[in-house]
């Protein structure tokens, strides 16, 4: 097992819920501490609190893995003589960094909505905001025939060629390359002042934009050629759609306040808010983490009947009730099912790189409200 320090790790949760899938106002990252010093336990949480870093102190966690960020406004000083700036201060003297993926972990495929989703039981799920799709390329590059095997390979481990739930797509043509060598080349096939022909393959890849330079990287590497030729073109097309909330079907239609009986269950709350006629039938759900007033439109126009979300305000959920849009609200706090997805997916993760480090489950109940 290899020991590891934060930034591997993190480098790692990155690649399933990157920073690029975060709305631009959402401060995530790393909040506080670093990540070059050795890690063995990770702590996951919602929320940091005193309590929360306490419990890390006691496990022997060194990085905090946050859902909500601790940080959420610039601080102008830190006085640890208030609540954050003491937090803060201990974080420091125990050596603890604390990280936080918020938006980006919502919009993640397999993060907070789709763990959501799934403890709803919803079947053909998708997204029920987009917020992000990034342009697709194409790679053609022309190789030698005995060597494209090999070229095709590397392309598809380096993620190129991946469409939908095929990898490793690709097409070749074949055709002759001409070229000279000019004097100071060392050509791997030919002789300098020489025209040369070579029977090549025109291998041709799709990739998203963001593995771009990743892809280039990996195909000059694995080229035989000092000079390999290829072009990269700009699609008008674009990737899967990755968004916030999500939507699917119910394996059979239930009355609402039957429906708010099972989410009271299946999210483990002891009580929920609903709007809209307790008897009216619901199949097609939305569901969103956290706040979701400002999607009931959103839900709408996926056609839910009821919409699953947290703080529901007065204003929205009566603009809900007139367009037949049902609610339930369960609270903000249902989000805590990201502390057992977090944790399961980075054991995964870690265990097929070999990494030596253990992830733990916050027992801390950061939820401010109690019901009387
Ligand atoms: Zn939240």
């Amino acid at each position: 097992m290899k020991r590891v320090n934060g930034h591997e790790i993190l480098t790692l949760f990155e690649q399933w819920s990157p920073k690029r899938f975060a709305e631009n106002w959402d401060p995530i990252g790393l909040h506080i501490g670093q990540l070059n010093r050795p890690v063995e336990k990770v702590l996951i949480t919602l929320d940091v609190n005193e309590a929360v870093v306490d419990e890390a102190i006691e496990k022997g966690a060194n990085l905090i893995i946050a859902h909500h960020p601790p940080i959420f406004s610039p601080l102008k000083h830190i006085w640890t003589d208030t609540p954050q700036g003491r937090l803060i201060e201990k974080c420091i003297k125990h050596d603890i960094s604390v990280y936080a993926a918020h938006t980006n972990l919502d919009v993640a495929p397999g993060g907070v909505n789709d763990l959501l989703a799934s403890r709803l039981g919803l079947a053909d799920i998708e997204v029920m905001e987009p917020t992000i799709s990034d342009p697709l390329y194409k790679l053609a590059v022309f190789c030698p025939v005995e060597q494209a095997d090999e070229l095709r390979r590397v392309l598809a481990r380096s993620g190129a060629g991946a469409i939908g739930d095929y990898a490793g797509c690709s097409f070749t043509s074949t055709g002759t390359g001409r070229f000279t060598p000019s004097a100071g080349a060392d050509p791997f096939i030919g002789e300098v002042g020489k025209l040369e022909e070579v029977t090549e393959e025109r291998i041709e890849v799709v990739l998203p934009g963001p593995l771009r330079s990743k892809v280039l990287k990996a195909m000059l590497a694995a080229h035989p050629y000092e000079e390999p030729a290829y072009d990269f073109f700009i699609l008008d097309q674009r990737t899967e759609e990755f968004g916030l909330g999500r939507v699917g079907k119910l394996p059979e239609a239930m009355e609402l306040k039957e429906f708010a009986q099972f989410v009271k269950k299946v999210l483990d709350v002891p009580a929920v808010r609903i709007v809209g006629d307790a008897s009216k039938s619901v199949r097609k759900v939305a569901v969103l983490g956290g706040s979701g007033s400002k999607y009931i439109r959103a839900a709408k126009r996926k056609g839910a009947d009821v919409f699953v979300t947290g703080d529901m305000d007065f204003h929205s959920a009566q603009d809900a009730e007139l367009m037949d849009l049902a609610i339930v609200d369960p609270g903000h706090h249902v989000e805590k099912v990201m502390i057992e997805g977090v944790a399961r997916y980075m054991e995964q993760a870690c265990l097929k790189k070999g990494y030596d480090v253990s992830f733990i489950e916050s027992q801390i109940d950061t939820e401010p409200f109690r019901f009387v």
